[in-house]
């Protein structure tokens, strides 16, 4: 495509280096032509290595669908560059869309065989492939009704698991869990999160199971990637965490400080108050809690 402006230098995301990338994004920008042209997705940079499980969460109309309908190719973007390796052959990387993709009147059965059939899953692979999912999604039951005919979270389920029919090693998937009872949620993210080998991008709107599960997240905000890093990162970054006011007649914090620190190491006195400690989350503010 022609308006397709190539431009390799803009990769502002040096967590990676796209030596080792198996998915790189270049500067990739969507515009929505319309009453008032809009930009769902503005210069978006960021790599990918394998084994990655990448969950993106964000607000409502952040882009996370329109960068993973870009990255699947079903949408053209309007300018910047994808690469997924080995891309070019489709039965590469699984994809499961927001809306649910099925045909009504097929059998789940003969979804997971055209499905089969598409990826060249070989039939003893095949099979092994549909008992494992009939079991761990709790489908079994399901196998010879029409697709039509599945309840909300099951037709989900079954559309997960064509996603990943055959292990394809890049796997998309535009919040799995949207519309899925808790259960059924708890089920998914332990399928997603058992994929080995397998590089992962997940969209989210469940900031906790994009923090228990990804190993690393994007947020986005306004069409771009405002953050990637782990939940630690972010909470760093962000100054998330806890503060605790001392009341003493010293009027400062300096006496509990060592006691704080010796649990949490970057506790710290408050820029701004000195009767205040501020202490990034950690599993062991409980312990200091308990001694102080
Ligand atoms: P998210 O998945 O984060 O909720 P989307 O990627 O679906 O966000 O949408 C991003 C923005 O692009 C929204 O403002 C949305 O209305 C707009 N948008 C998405 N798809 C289209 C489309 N086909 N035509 C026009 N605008 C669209
Ligand atoms: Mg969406």
């Amino acid at each position: 495509d022609s308006k397709v402006n190539i431009d390799y230098n803009n990769n502002n995301d040096t967590a990676i280096d796209s030596k080792n990338a198996i998915i790189q994004v270049n500067n990739l920008s969507k515009k929505f032509k319309g009453m008032k042209d809009l930009k769902a997705l503005e210069h978006v940079s960021f790599n990918v290595k394998k084994g990655e499980m990448i969950v993106i969460i964000g607000p409502n109309g952040s882009g996370k669908s329109t960068l993973i309908n870009c990255l699947s190719g079903t949408i053209m973007p309007s300018s910047g560059k994808i690469r997924i390796c080995n891309h070019s052959d489709t039965r590469n990387v699984g994809v499961c869309y927001q809306k649910n993709v099925f045909i009504n009147r097929l059998t789940v059965r003969e979804h997971f065989e055209l499905f089969g059939a598409y990826r060249g899953v070989p039939d003893d692979i095949l099979e092994n492939s549909i008992e494992n999912f009939a079991e761990t999604l709790n489908l079994r039951h399901m196998m010879n009704n029409r697709a039509g005919n599945l309840s909300g979270g099951q037709k989900r389920k079954l559309c997960i698991a064509l996603s990943l029919l055959g292990n394809p090693p890049v796997v998309l998937m535009d919040e799995p869990t949207a519309g899925v009872d808790v259960q059924g949620r708890m089920i998914i993210w332990k399928m997603i999160s058992s994929l080995k080998d397998t590089t992962s991008i997940i969209t989210s709107h469940e900031l906790e199971e994009a923090e228990t599960l990804s190993s690393r997240m994007f947020i986005m905000t306004y069409g771009k990637v405002s953050f990637t890093g782990t939940s630690t990162e972010l909470r760093k970054e962000n100054k998330c965490g806890y503060v605790l006011r001392i009341d003493s007649e010293s009027g400062n914090a300096q006496s509990v400080l060592k006691l704080a620190q010796s649990f949490v190491p970057d506790a710290e006195i408050s820029e701004d108050r000195e009767d205040v400690i501020r202490m990034p989350s950690n599993r062991r503010i409980a312990d200091f809690l308990q001694a102080f």
